[in-house]
């Protein structure tokens, strides 16, 4: 079956968001975007957690992967899911960055919306010396373990940010440090982003990805070292919060083709579950080739915008194409 990211329901044929939220009521508990009326007792421990109901519809539009203030997007999470929502988004993740704060109130402005809101956070990895991120889907925002292995990712993050400023002062960029902060938006969060927009504005880089190909990637001036969260502490703390945990943009890692099978295996001997193979870091034949990897790996797959601001990135919220023929989606147990 072919499973749509991007397609409306036919009239009539589709399941539209009132009816998602009330399969979600009557399965999950906290991830609904309305309170149930009687939410049933979870298990601390249950990876795949129901979040639709079985008669999700092949139709469905998901968008699994964006970014909002709390961490480095430019819209406030309520708006990210009101301009989903413009958009046609049904099913939406937000993933901010090592941050589940922005989820109480994207779940409020969904059910206003009537989009369903899947919660989520994209953590950050180190994976041999390289930095990995992995999306956890449908997770309890109030499980103590991830609570308190994203509290400590981001612990790490204001120091790093000093260093990033401290090399490129090296590299003849003053007060970059000074600039990012100009750009954060939660005082819990600083990223490369904040540090990108800075150098644009001050004329240093013409757009994000000028930016990050001259300054803030692996030997660029701006690059410093830095060591993140395991693969394994990741998918252990969205395991023990019922989420599925997924390796987003596979295209954007600077791995062989066997690093990246090395990644895959090790991934899902941790027991990971999913493969971003939708992305606006993919070209459309990279959708087919991670469609397959995910095959061969037992993996499910899965498909996100990663939108962070209006006109940054090549896709918008919903500007995601079908997912590949032959996988297994994400969203298949939901
Ligand atoms: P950080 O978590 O501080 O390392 O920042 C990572 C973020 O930088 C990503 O989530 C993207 O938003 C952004 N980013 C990384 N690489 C690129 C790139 N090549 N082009 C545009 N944005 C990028
Ligand atoms: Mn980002
Ligand atoms: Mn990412
Ligand atoms: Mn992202």
């Amino acid at each position: 079956m072919r499973h749509e990211c991007n397609k409306p329901p036919p009239p009539g044929v589709g399941t539209g968001p009132p009816d998602i939220i009330v399969r979600i009521e009557s399965v999950l508990g906290v991830q609904a975007t309305r309170p149930p009326a009687a939410a049933a007792p979870r298990p601390a421990a249950a990876p795949a957690r129901k979040l639709l109901g079985s008669s999700a519809s092949p139709m469905t539009r998901y968008d699994l992967h964006c970014h909002s203030t709390r961490s480095d997007g430019v819209l406030p999470p309520a708006e990210v899911v009101r301009r989903a929502a413009a958009r046609g988004v049904e099913v939406l993740a937000l993933t901010d960055h090592d941050e589940l704060a922005g989820l109480d109130e994207a779940r409020e402005a969904a059910r206003e919306a009537g989009v369903a809101l899947v919660d989520g956070s994209e953590l950050s990895v180190t994976w041999e010396g390289g930095t990995i991120h992995v999306l956890g889907l449908g997770i309890d925002a109030g499980n103590a373990a991830l609570v308190s292995g994203l509290a400590a990712i981001r612990d790490t993050r204001d120091a790093r940010a000093r260093r990033i400023g401290d090399a490129l002062a090296a590299a003849g960029i003053p007060d970059a440090f000074e600039g990012a902060l100009r750009y954060v938006t939660s005082e819990r969060l600083i990223s490369r982003t904040h540090f990108a927009r800075h150098l644009i504005e001050a004329g240093h880089a013409r757009d994000m990805k000028d930016t990050f190909r001259r300054f803030l990637t692996a030997g660029k001036p701006g690059y410093v070292p830095h060591a993140w969260a395991t693969l394994s502490h990741a998918v252990g703390w969205i395991h023990a919060a019922g989420g599925q945990a997924v390796i987003a943009h596979p295209g954007r890692y600077k791995l062989s083709a066997a690093g990246l099978r090395a990644l895959l295996a090790e991934f899902r001997d941790l027991g990971g579950d999913a493969l971003e193979a939708v992305s606006a870091s993919h070209t459309p034949r990279q959708y087919a080739e991670f469609a397959t990897l995910a095959r061969a790996f037992g993996l499910k797959a899965s498909c996100g915008s990663d939108f962070h601001a209006p006109g940054e990135s090549r896709l918008d919220l919903g500007d995601l194409p079908a997912m590949p023929a032959g996988v297994d989606p994400v969203w298949s147990a939901w």
